[in-house]
């Protein structure tokens, strides 16, 4: 998999891929991750992507044309299967967003800044819209990191024990259950007894009853949503 992402500050969105699974992830070459300086794209000599709001709103707004040209030169080298752009009024990030976004061969994550992009752009070059939450970032580089390492998570490799992703949270929109490891007992706080029994088939009933009452009592409407697509 290839992921481009397109940004006004490279540097903030380096040090979050360049550790742990996502860092091991790029050095089995299991996903290329190529970050792109918007400036580069300018054509003004100062490096600008923005400029004022034709509605006169305070903000700057970020330029068609830088963007235009980014999109474009990715585009002529390869074909992109989506077009994402990191926005507060998307589609919120979910498991099953990320597992879909996982099966992709190239994406290109476009990060906003300042008010936000030229609406143009998101009419005529985007292909899906994402939020990471409700509540509003300074740039989309938090959010690009963010989708990143949920996609990056879950392609075959990336993780040291290949099924763990599987039994995560939301995968099957339940929560995932509680875990223990030694010391078998601490400060008086002991382990489930039953995790200590060996006993497979108990322990993976344990496990699920720990799972529903979980979801029950902190997500319940996860469990509405079974059986949807
Ligand atoms: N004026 C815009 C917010 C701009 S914030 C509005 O009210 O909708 C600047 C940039 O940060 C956005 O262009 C977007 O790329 C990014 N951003 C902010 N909050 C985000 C969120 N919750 N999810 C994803 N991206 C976000």
């Amino acid at each position: 998999m290839r992921i481009d992402i397109i940004t006004v500050l490279p540097e903030l969105i380096e040090s979050p891929l360049n550790h742990s699974i996502v860092k091991r992830a790029k050095d089995k070459n299991l996903v290329e991750i190529i970050v792109h300086n918007l400036r580069d794209y300018s054509t003004d000599k100062h490096k600008r992507v923005d400029d004022y709001a034709f509605s006169g709103d305070a903000g700057m707004v970020m330029m068609v044309e830088p963007i235009f040209r980014a999109i474009n030169d990715l585009k002529s080298q390869r074909t992109y299967d989506e077009i994402i752009y990191t926005s507060p009024d998307g589609k919120m990030l979910n498991q099953q967003r990320s597992n879909y976004l996982s099966t992709l061969k190239n994406i290109i994550i476009l990060c906003g800044h300042y008010k936000g992009i030229d609406q143009r752009v998101r009419d005529n070059l985007i292909t899906m819209e994402i939020s990471i939450g409700d509540y509003v970032l300074s740039g989309g580089e938090l959010a690009a990191a963010v989708i990143t390492d949920s996609i990056v998570r879950l392609i075959p490799g990336a993780l040291g024990d290949e099924t763990s992703a599987l039994t995560d949270s939301f995968q099957d929109n339940l929560l995932a259950p509680p875990v223990y490891t030694r010391p078998a007992e601490f400060n008086g706080w002991k382990v489930p007894e039953i995790l200590l029994s060996g006993n497979d088939a108990l322990i993976e009933k344990w496990k699920f009853e720990q799972s529903m009452e979980r979801t029950k009592r902190l997500r319940p409407e996860l469990l509405d949503e079974w059986g949807e697509d």
